[in-house]
């Protein structure tokens, strides 16, 4: 898994348990807060009820003070009536009032002709009333959704006084109820018929309400609630219902649940938006932070790839201060490193090639020139004086042939760590003169001037005969390589603090100022640049264009160090192009006691 998929995982982690969290007290919030709006709703409903039945109350009031009159005036039928006339006078929705004895038969009525309750009415109300409470019961004989309620209340001698009021006065008490915006209030008799409405009363009036589930509600109780789609609007509402005394007569207080839940819905909306803020600045966040993290990441990696496939300038991003920076720069140092190691080992390659083909080239010229000789040597009637000459070369090219193999295996020792030095008493002026003996051949032919300067008393130095040798004959020999034809090479000696120092100084080309580091590194071989050839004294373009194609392999230089630091001295120089160089051997000083070996 990859990085950014890691730390994406890692902030899922985080976040779906405060999801989890977040939507259980969301649920819990909605549910109490439901809960809530529930109980105000049943509230509601109770409370319409008790308005409803504190209306019964004074309904019942006049008909109680009839019925308390003693037995005996009750028989005084025209103080009966007047009683009931006056009862009937300021009650504009009383339709008429009577006393109905034990038997349902009316006593009296008021007004006269109000005719007889329609069948069973009486009976009926006499009966409820015959357990000594009031009664209430919807009389729907007038049809065309009218009705009356039919209040009656008991009388002691048995029977009841019954008062048959307009269903429309309902309205005056129950229409004062305060309720919620769009809340319906409706009010159904003992059999589930509709009395009262508050919204759409004319067809709903008499509505048969018994089939529906409002029942299954209220149960035995007295308040109960609903969710129901009205069978009237078709609206669905949650319903809270409250039972009107012990009268049978069901209060109903419905609100379209969306607009009860509404405030509590738009409440938890709001939360749920805060909490998907949050998860959303969550997610972000850590997308930022694994994007970050991986970026960085990526580009080491891809410069990585790049730099594993061959690419060795490809590097790793390092803005900032970080730790992906730092490791960024550590793994840059280390491609610079491995970069230069490896235009090192590339050079050291080039150099390897060279050097084969300049050994083969040094060996086979003079191998070249000494088959040619033997073959005029095995010629008939060669001059003697010719034969010599052609002797003393084939001598000369393979003594320069044995110090080139030498120099080869002192390379090789070097290398090992296995050259070995004598350290012996040697006089200085001596080594001078065999050098300039050997040399004055090469020196002529390229009609240089090779001399050595008129030393004083010059004391014995500590070295290896045959290594000092031949390191000085190389440092001539390049002298003279490296000087133009008709130069001046100039040896000389004397004693400097506690050295001897043997000083070759030539007026040749000289050495280039950023050669100086690495002039005595192994194989390195300069290349002199044309203007200072043609400075040099007496130099044409043309001699140092013969003279850069001398012959070398650029070992005697660095083979010339170890043997003298072997010997516990030195090589220096100092040069200057177009002027020339002078070459410094530093030597330790014989002492009666012997050689200071260095460590
Ligand atoms: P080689 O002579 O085989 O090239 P050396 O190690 O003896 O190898 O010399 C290394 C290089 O130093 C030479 O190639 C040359 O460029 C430079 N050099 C040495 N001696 C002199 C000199 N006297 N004058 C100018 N350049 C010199």
């Amino acid at each position: 898994m990859s990085i950014r998929g890691r730390l994406l995982a890692l902030a899922i982690g985080g976040v779906l348990p405060l999801l989890i969290v977040g939507l259980t007290v969301l649920g819990i919030v909605w549910s109490e807060k439901q809960n809530q709006l529930n109980e105000g709703l049943e509230q509601q409903a109770e409370l319409a009820a008790v308005v409803f039945d504190r209306w019964l109350d004074a309904q019942y009031q006049p008909l109680k003070t009839i019925a308390s009159y003693p037995p005996n005036h009750l028989n005084d039928k025209s103080a009966l009536v007047e009683n009931l006339k006056a009862a009937l006078r300021n009650r504009p929705h009383w339709i008429d009032l009577r006393v109905l004895d034990a038997n349902g038969k009316a006593v009296a009525t008021e007004p006269v002709g109000a005719g007889n309750l329609p069948p069973g009415l009486a009976e009926k109300l006499v009966g409820e009333v015959g357990r000594g409470v009031p009664d209430v019961e919807t009389d729907w004989t007038l049809g065309e959704g009218r009705y009356l309620l039919a209040v009656a209340v008991p009388l002691e001698a048995g029977g009841a006084v019954v008062a048959r009021i307009e269903g429309a006065a309902l309205k005056e008490p129950l229409h004062g109820i305060t309720l919620p915006d769009r809340a319906v209030v409706t009010l159904l008799d003992q059999r589930y018929r509709v009395v009262y409405r508050s919204q759409t009363p004319e067809s709903a009036i008499g509505m048969d309400l018994s089939n529906s589930e409002f029942l299954s509600a209220l149960q035995n109780q007295n308040t109960g609630l609903v969710v129901v789609k009205s069978s009237i609007d078709g609206v669905e509402r949650v319903y809270g219902l409250g039972r009107v005394g012990k009268t049978g007569y069901i209060v109903m207080v419905g609100i379209p649940s969306a607009i009860l839940y509404a405030s509590a819905w738009r409440q938890l909306m709001g939360y749920a938006v805060v909490g998907l803020i949050v998860v959303f600045c969550t997610m972000t966040g850590a997308l930022l932070i694994a994007r970050s993290i991986a970026r960085p990441v990526r580009l080491l990696n891809f410069a990585a790839e790049e730099f594993g496939g061959g690419n060795f300038s490809a590097r790793a991003p390092t803005d900032g201060k970080d730790e992906m920076s730092r490791l960024g720069m550590n793994f840059n140092a280390m491609a610079e490193r491995l970069q230069k190691r490896e235009e090192r080992l590339a050079e050291l390659d080039r150099l390897k090639s060279e050097f084969v083909s300049t050994v083969s080239h040094e060996l086979r010229t003079p191998l070249t020139t000494i088959k040619a000789l033997t073959r005029l040597l095995m010629r008939d009637g060669l001059e003697e004086t010719k034969r010599r000459e052609y002797i003393e070369t084939i001598s000369v090219e393979c003594d320069r042939q044995i110090d080139f193999v030498l120099n080869l295996l002192d390379l090789s020792r070097i290398e090992g760590g296995v050259l070995r030095v004598t350290h012996e008493r040697v006089e200085v002026g001596e080594v001078i003169s065999s050098v300039v003996k050997s040399e004055a051949r090469s020196a002529e032919k390229r009609r240089h001037e090779l001399r050595v300067e008129p030393q004083p008393e010059v004391p014995p130095v500590c070295a290896d005969p045959k290594e000092l040798r031949r390191v000085l004959s190389n440092i001539v020999e390049n002298a003279i390589k490296y000087t133009p034809d008709g130069g001046r090479i100039i040896l000389s000696a004397g004693k400097e603090d506690s050295h001897v120092v043997i000083s070759v100084t030539d007026n040749g080309r000289g050495i280039p100022a950023e050669d100086m580091p690495i002039l005595f590194d192994k194989f390195h071989r300069g290349r002199p640049a044309p203007h200072s050839v043609a400075m040099a004294e007496g130099t044409t373009n043309a001699e140092f264009l013969e003279d850069a194609d001398v012959s070398g392999v650029g070992l005697g230089l660095y083979l010339g160090r170890n043997v003298m630091e072997q010997m516990g001295g030195r090589i220096s120089v100092d040069s200057e192009v177009g002027r020339g160089s002078t070459f410094k051997l530093h030597l330790p000083l014989w002492s009666d006691g012997g050689c200071n070996k260095p460590e």
